[in-house]
């Protein structure tokens, strides 16, 4: 009797908690719907930008490990649970980091620009949707330089491979960057918003499209090459990056493009296919082999202090 009277507390509880969790999720819902209604695009946008960059993390992340598990391109050679935890555990750290050093971050930078009248977009009459269209494509070619810098400056370079020594390549390898290079990359960015006055909505949809292709085009996953071929015009593809992540030293410094394809197209630093195809590729970098330095946290944290510069740079010499 006892027994069956604790089950019914128990049963009592856990009903009241899916009650109370049902009726605000039921508000949230109501109110955002009420907020849609009486908002435009852009406001609604950006009032909800925390739920909506974790909707669209959470969404790709999902569709994209699923389609791993459904198609995979390659055979990992790591375990994929130690690999899992630790690129996490280093997302989690940079998250931690942003939000501490730039609480407001490039959202916060665009808002104070429009403010004062900083930069090129918000000196100009521009219209709003082409200033939005400009700012995205802008800043994107910024992110395409920088990658390409991080490549050919040995110090940047220590910090950028890190993302490198990775020794499989697939949606987690898309978000694993070394807390220094996410640093570096908001200072850049900061700079940028300052120099071209982006709208807010525009700095939210390039970074929430920068974290949905990132992880997109780091999946290991099986596509039709004929579909491949098409959509490599229009945006990065797997196929497209994990050519940059071969041990090659030439295959390495080509496909720098995160987003838009057209500017390794355009630039000179296209590469369409690995030389030992993309099953007989090596993946990372030849010089970090080892599965404890580049696949646990402390042992990746360390890679920019460690060792040398050897063999990667763009000014690299045979
Ligand atoms: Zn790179
Ligand atoms: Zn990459």
């Amino acid at each position: 009797m006892d027994y069956l009277n604790k089950l019914t507390d128990y049963l009592n509880i856990l009903l009241r908690f899916v009650e109370t969790t049902y009726h605000t999720l039921l508000r949230y819902i109501e109110t955002t719907y009420h907020q849609a209604m009486t908002m435009t695009v852009s406001e609604f946008v950006i009032s909800h930008e925390a739920a909506i960059r974790l909707m669209f993390f959470f969404g790709i992340l999902l569709v994209m490990a699923l389609w791993e598990l459904a198609a995979p391109r390659r055979l990992l050679t790591v375990p994929k649970a130690l690999r899992w935890i630790n690129n996490f555990g280093i997302v989690f750290l940079d998250s931690f980091l942003v939000r501490t050093i730039f609480p407001a971050a490039a959202v916060g930078m665009a808002a104070f620009a429009q403010e004062h009248g900083w930069g090129i977009f918000n000196h100009f009459q521009v219209s709003y949707s082409l200033a939005v269209a400009l700012s995205v494509v802008v800043m994107d070619f910024v992110i395409y330089l920088q990658h390409v810098i991080f490549h050919a400056i040995p110090v940047f370079w220590r910090i950028h491979r890190m993302h490198h020594a990775d020794l499989d390549f697939d949606v987690t390898t898309g978000i694993r960057f070394h807390p220094l290079e996410i640093i570096l990359s908001m200072l850049i960015k900061f700079a940028v918003i300052v120099v071209i006055g982006p709208p807010v909505l525009g700095v939210i949809i390039f970074e929430v499209l920068l974290n949905a292709t990132s992880m997109f085009n780091h999946g290991n996953i099986r596509t039709l090459r004929s579909l491949d071929r098409v959509l490599r015009w229009i945006v990065v593809t797997p196929e497209m990056h994990r050519v940059h992540h071969s041990t090659v030293y030439y295959e390495t410094n080509s496909n720098f493009g995160f987003n838009l394809p057209l500017w390794d197209r355009f630039l000179g630093t296209y590469r369409d296919q690995p030389r030992m195809g993309h099953e007989g590729m090596t993946i990372g970098l030849w010089n970090f082999r080892d599965t404890k330095r580049c696949a646990t946290l402390p042992g990746m944290l360390a890679i920019p202090f460690i060792g040398k510069v050897a063999g990667y740079t763009i000014d690299h010499r045979k």
